[in-house]
Formats: structure tokens, sequence, C-alpha cells
């Protein structure tokens, strides 16, 4: 028996169910579709995104030619590539892991109606979550708007939780199908090659995931709760866009945390940590059941937001050059390794929604065009939490004040000296709010306010009394 396995967000050997199963009843043809014509289509990758696929799946390609295998690359409508490979390789099933978000469960099942119709057996499987969005929900049926008790509610549900390794034996179909060159799909930028710190920066595939994850088991779960809101240093797991790809999954992820926790101070710090993970999940749990998150606000009330049209200021944002360190230090590691440290996406949004009073929505398009973890369910949540009209979103009326989160989250302004180095010989006091500094300090830094670095591009007290009146005027939540 011949099964062919449809790869998609799921790029990995290890923990792999469509793929263990296909191993186990016999010769196994992996794919994988690049689809991004017509219509249903999912929503065009961005930049940051290309970039990653492509070097994932060379390293997928790699792991699998150790097994003896290959992965196959083909272009154009699933259903229609799916049909064709298993007639040339007489393979009578198909194996996928599911999707969640409503676009792509329903571009799935017609695809599984397609392949059925031809007599192929279809068979799905979980890879990408701890628990399926269905699987969860509140004492009344409902899907979770809270994070606290839907993370109450997974905790309980999954207790302990186990990966499986990777398949031992991949065997091969009689004859291999003919697959793409990766190279010809031009994923990477050539005009210009714009990737060089993303290069520096990040290793996609599944061997670099494992590392990151044993890098961080080894020096930074125990302090996670210290040290996660310090974007000067590595706190933080840095597994985003392999979690995104699927290069690792998160059973792989729970299982190896909590089997270090043990009680006390780490047991509290790889729960930290899980939370996070957490929060993933309910991302998708939110997508998955209100299916128009991406283009609506989740509170209606906000529809009516007197958001502000305003390019210029938009690219000022996009470009680093709001004259606020923190954010502009955030924009510019965005746009130089396409990721940004948790906090700092957290102010910056609030500065583009609140101070600027630009709608979320051109905020979460920069993102997916620049970040390598870009993400439909993670991306919009965040957004829409940030600005208020999300689930469990902060109240509006909680305005981040950028001065004030530089100062406690980068106090010695490493975060800020590294991203923006026009401030770098400012002293501490003054490098979260270059335009308090006495001329002579600007001087002495070599520092031209309006030459080196621009003025604020709003006052902070101002933009926030504007941001607060705008959101009185709304209409109360029905
Ligand atoms: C405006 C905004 C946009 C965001 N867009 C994305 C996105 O497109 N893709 C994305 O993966 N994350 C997004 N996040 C969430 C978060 O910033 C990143 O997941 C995190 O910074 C990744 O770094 P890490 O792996 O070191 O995280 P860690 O702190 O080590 O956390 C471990 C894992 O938990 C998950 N996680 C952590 N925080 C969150 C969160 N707030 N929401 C959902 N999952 C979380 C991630 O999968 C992460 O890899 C966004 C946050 C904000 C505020």
């Amino acid at each position: 028996m011949t099964t062919l396995v449809w790869l998609r967000k799921d790029l990995r050997l290890a923990d792999n169910p469509a793929l263990l199963a296909a191993c186990r009843a016999g010769a196994v043809v992996p794919v994988f579709i690049l689809d991004e014509a017509g219509e249903g289509c999912p929503r065009p990758l961005g930049g940051a995104s290309r970039w990653w696929l492509a070097g994932s799946l060379a390293a997928l390609a790699a792991g699998l030619a150790e097994k003896g295998s290959r992965l196959i690359l083909r272009r154009g409508h699933p259903a229609a590539v799916l049909g064709e490979l298993a007639a040339t390789v007489k393979a009578t099933a198909v194996h996928w892991n599911r999707r969640y978000d409503a676009a792509g469960a329903a571009r799935d099942e017609a695809v599984a109606a397609a392949l059925g119709a031809r007599g192929l057996e279809v068979a799905t499987f979980n890879a990408g979550l701890l628990a399926e969005p269905w699987e969860i929900a509140t004492g009344s049926g409902r899907p979770y708007q809270v994070f606290k008790p839907f993370w109450v509610a997974l905790r309980d549900r999954i207790g302990s939780v186990a990966a499986d390794g990777a398949p031992e034996a991949m065997a091969a179909p009689e004859r291999w199908p003919a697959s793409d060159a990766l190279d010809a799909w031009g994923l990477l930028p050539t005009r210009p090659d714009w990737a060089g710190g993303l290069r520096a920066a990040w290793t996609p595939g599944e061997a670099a995931a494992k590392d990151r994850l044993e890098a961080f088991l080894a020096d930074a779960v125990e302090t996670y709760p210290d040290r996660r809101d310090l974007p000067a240093v590595e706190g933080t797991a840095r597994l985003s866009p392999h979690l995104h790809w699927g290069e690792i999954g998160p059973r792989q992820v729970w299982a190896a945390v909590a089997s270090r926790a043990g009680g006390g101070r780490a047991g509290a710090a790889a729960e930290a940590f899980l939370r996070q993970v957490a929060w993933r999940e309910f991302c998708c749990h939110l997508l998955h059941h209100f299916p128009r998150m991406p283009a609506a606000n989740l509170r209606s009330q906000f529809d009516a937001m007197a958001w502000s049209d305003d390019p210029a200021s938009l690219s000022a944002w996009q470009r680093g050059e709001t004259g606020y360190p923190i954010v502009d230090a955030g924009m510019r590691e965005l746009w130089a390794t396409g990721w940004m440290h948790n906090r700092v996406r957290m102010v910056a949004a609030s500065f583009l929604t609140k101070h600027l009073l630009i709608h979320w929505r051109h905020g979460e398009a920069w993102f997916w065009d620049t970040l390598v973890d870009a993400d439909l369910a993670n991306n919009v949540a965040n957004w829409q939490w940030v600005a208020g009209c999300g689930a469990d979103a902060a109240p509006f009326f909680r305005i981040f004040n950028p001065i004030l989160q530089g100062q406690t989250f980068d106090p010695a302004g490493a975060y800020v000296r590294r991203w923006v180095p026009e401030l770098a010989a400012l002293d501490d006091r003054h490098l979260h709010e270059p335009w308090r500094a006495p001329p002579m300090v600007l001087r002495a830094a070599g520092i031209a306010l309006g030459r080196d670095y621009p003025p604020p591009m709003v006052d902070h007290k101002t933009a926030r009394q504007w941001a607060l009146d705008a959101f009185r005027a709304l209409p109360a939540q029905p």
C-alpha cells in the first residue's frame, strides 16, 4: 500500500501523526503543495514567511533523504495535484494533519471530498495543537473568549503529554513521481536580497528547532518569568517561527518543559512558559470559532472607531522613525531579523493603534509581511487584543506609555542602543526620551534631533487624550 502525506504546517518527521501512520501502513510519498492562486486560496505568504519556507522545505527534504525518502514539491490546486500524484504512484490513501482556520478547513473538506470521489481513503490527524478547538468549551458549550479559564480547562484536559519520535524507516514507492525544483519557486528574495539579517538570526528546519528548544531548556527556562519581558536578553525561547511551520510541535515542547518542571521555583517558571504556549492554542481556538476575525473586530463597538487615515505616519512607524526609541528599536529589529520581542510588539502595536489611531489591520498587514513567525491566528488575535477590540483584550483606555515601557524593560538601554545606534552615546537617563535631553547632553552624544534622530511624532499625553476621546465616543458594546 502507498500513502501520500500532504505536508503543510507540519514540516517535521518527529511527532507527525499523519506521517507516522502512513509509514506504518506501507510506502510513503511526502508532498508539499505551493497553493497561492485561485479562489478560496489562503492569504498569500508574506516576504519573510517565503524566505523561511524555502529553508524549511530544504531542511525537510534533507531529513527525508536521510531516511531514504524524498519530498515531492508541486504547485497548483491540492485536489488536482494529489489526485494526479495518487494515480502516478498508485497510492490508495492520502494523509494530512488538520488545520483550524475556517477557510483552510473548508478547503480541506473540499479536497477530501474530491479525493474520496476518486476512491482514495483520506485520514486526518492532529499535529499542531495540544487540544483541538472543539475539544474545549465553556460550561455552557460555547467557545472561550477569556484566556484564564481557557488555560485552566486546557491544562486540566491534557494532563500529561507525550510526543512520538520520527518514523524509524520510510518505505519508498515503486517509482518516485517528478518534483518541482525548490529554487524554481522563487521563494528567496534576489533583487534586492534583503534577507541577510534573517539568515544571521535564524536557521529554519526541524534540527534547528530542536536545538533552540534544548538551548532554552539548558539556559533560560528557569529564569523565564524574570527575563521574558526584557528585550535586550535572550530570555524567551524564540520558537515561534518553528512552531508556526510545525518544525516542532506543541506536544514536543510541552513534554520537554513539563518533564523538567518539578516543584518550587522551577515548576513555577515552567508553568509561566507553558501558559504562553497556551496563548497560541487560545488564538487558534478564537480564529476557529470566530472566522471573521482577520477582517472584523471581535467587539463590534469598534466598528465605529474614528481611525485616522495617515499613510505618512504609518510609514514612519514601519521604518522605525517615530521618535520614540523603544518603538523604533522594535520596528528596526523586525525589519532586520524578521522577529520582534513580545513586550516590544505590544508597545509598538499600542503606539500604532492608540497614539497614532491607525487601524490595527494596517499593523497586522505589516507584521504579516515582515515576521518570520507570521501566523494568522496569533497575529490577528494579538493585534485585536492590543487594540482593545479582541477577546480578553486589554481595555482600550490602558495605553502603553512608550517612555515608561522603555525605562522599565530596557533600563540600561542595551536594546535601544543596539537597534537605534544613532542614540548609542546618549546617557541612560535621556535614552528613552531624547527630546528632554538638554542641548549640551545631545551635543556631547553627537545627536541633533531632527537630523540624526526624529523628534517624537506625537506628544504622548496629547495622543493619549485623543485616543481616550475616540474611545469614549464609541457606542456601548451590544
Ligand atoms: C501585536 C502582536 C502580534 C503578534 N504576532 C504574532 C505572530 O504573527 N505569530 C506568532 O507566533 N506570535 C505572534 N505574537 C505573539 C508573541 O509576540 C510571539 O509568539 C513571541 O514573541 C514569540 O517569541 P518566543 O518564541 O521567544 O516566545 P516565548 O515567550 O518563548 O513563548 C513560547 C511560545 O508561546 C507562543 N506565544 C507566546 N506568546 C504568545 C502570544 N501572545 N500569543 C500567541 N502565542 C504566543 C509562541 O508560539 C511562542 O513561540 C504577536 C504578539 C503581538 C503583541
